[in-house]
């Protein structure tokens, strides 16, 4: 009967192990949370398995908390309305100048759907990023479209609110 002690041992340790969760001693078989010296009885004991599931738990209400905190950080953001105010033929499209408005109370950017005016079906549309647009403010800026075509044509430009 004195092989079975060794075989034991061998086979512990082709198992998967890690750290004691309680002294960090190596050796602990997944299917345990504590080494034998941090629980002598072999109690009832929350598995490694478990722990793994309250981490998880863990996660999970971060996630939650970070997509709150996102939502928090969307609120007060806009309504953003454009406005174009001007718009030139420049050698490969169009440079329309625009001033987009930002009625949130957070300062945020956006997007713009610059089309032609009035919309025709079928016409072209280019998106255009707008610059950071402080609570309440107006920017104007210049953006260069050339899904347009470069021959001048009344633009206007829809701005996205989230
Ligand atoms: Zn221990």
């Amino acid at each position: 009967m004195t092989p079975a002690p060794a075989a034991r041992a061998v086979r512990r340790e082709l198992e998967p192990t890690h750290a004691c969760i309680r002294c960090g001693r190596e050796g602990v078989p997944a299917d345990a949370g504590l080494c034998e010296l941090c629980n002598p009885l072999e109690l009832a004991q929350p598995s490694a398995t478990q722990m793994h599931g309250i981490a998880a738990l863990g996660i999970i209400a971060f996630v939650a908390v970070l997509a709150v905190a996102s939502r928090l950080a969307i609120a007060g953001t806009g309504p953003f309305t454009g406005q174009v105010l001007g718009v030139t033929a420049v050698a490969d499209g169009l440079a329309v100048t625009m001033r987009v408005s930002n009625g949130g109370r957070n300062a945020a950017a956006t997007v713009c759907q610059v089309t032609e005016a009035p919309a025709r079906p079928g016409a072209a549309a280019e998106t255009v990023q707008t610059p950071l647009v402080p609570a309440g403010q107006a920017v104007e800026f210049t953006a260069i479209v050339t899904k347009l075509g470069t021959t001048l044509v009344a633009v206007s430009a829809a701005c996205q609110s989230p």
